[in-house]
């Protein structure tokens, strides 16, 4: 098989940094509060009814508007991730570093909103690594300004799209403008790589591996991306105007002796 891509597409929450900073589980919290405080759910049923609308629809507020809730997304976003503890997100130079030193294009792929997507990257030290942020706003643009209003419809009318639906996936790949055949996904959450490898993505699993989902790759961390999946660099071809360029490894040697080290 032809191991070299065009286009790495990075999923952000828990795929970028780890699962365990607490802003997942302050995320899970913040979604149980807004089912009760906005929507009347009882305090015992929040847990579970989060649980299964993220299985069925890919988030709460999807799953929310396809029962017919008509919530706003500004207002879901702001009560969600408007109080997260984004202080206990660090600067993360050594990945910073490893996403320069990767040749091919770089874009975010998240059903987070834009706000929340900036300020992830900031706190991680990732601004200017990637080319592009594929968001909430990029797969909902009827609900995000566009030209159909809330007020104008029924909320079950214009269901939220999001990972893992086959449209989420059709508009990234689209928006990214990419060869799906030629691009490498990685997500943390297994659903996700299934929509993507059906979408014939190649795909990374990022974290521990699932039963009945088969990435092309998993690794534990995207920190061991040179380590797990080297042939990122080594078959990667860069046009620089006259020609394609092939990284040898030597190269690879060398970018992995620097992230290593965390240079
Ligand atoms: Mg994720």
């Amino acid at each position: 098989m032809d191991a070299s891509f065009d286009c790495l597409i990075f999923d952000l929450d828990d795929t970028l940094y780890p699962f365990n900073t607490g802003i997942s589980a302050a995320c899970k919290k913040n979604i149980e509060d807004f089912l009760v405080e906005k929507c009347g759910f009882p305090v015992t049923q929040a847990s579970i009814l989060r649980t299964e609308l993220f299985k069925t629809y890919g988030s709460t507020l999807a799953g929310l508007r396809a029962l017919g809730y008509d919530i706003h997304e500004d207002d879901y976003h702001g009560f969600v991730h408007g109080r997260l503890p984004y202080d206990r997100l660090k600067q993360d130079i050594q990945l910073r570093h490893l996403l320069l030193s990767i040749p091919q294009r770089k874009i975010i792929f998240t059903n987070s909103d834009m706000n929340h997507a900036t300020e992830v990257l900031g706190r991680l030290g990732l601004q200017n690594c990637f080319e592009k942020i594929i968001c909430f706003e990029t797969m909902n643009p009827n609900l995000c300004g566009g030209l159909i209003k809330h007020s104008q419809t029924r909320a079950n009318e214009f269901p939220v799209l999001l990972k893992p639906s086959m449209d989420a996936m059709r508009i990234a790949i689209d928006v990214a403008d990419v060869d799906p055949r030629r691009t490498l996904f990685l997500d943390d959450n297994a659903h996700n790589i299934a929509a993507g490898k059906a979408a014939g993505l190649r795909t990374v699993l990022v974290g521990k591996l699932v039963k009945n989902i088969e990435p092309d790759y998993v690794v534990e961390t995207v920190h061991n991306l040179s380590l797990e999946i080297p042939e990122i660099w080594v078959n990667a071809k860069l046009d620089n105007g006259d020609g394609m360029i092939h990284q040898n490894r030597n190269d690879v040697d060398s970018i992995l002796m620097k992230t290593a080290i965390g240079a």
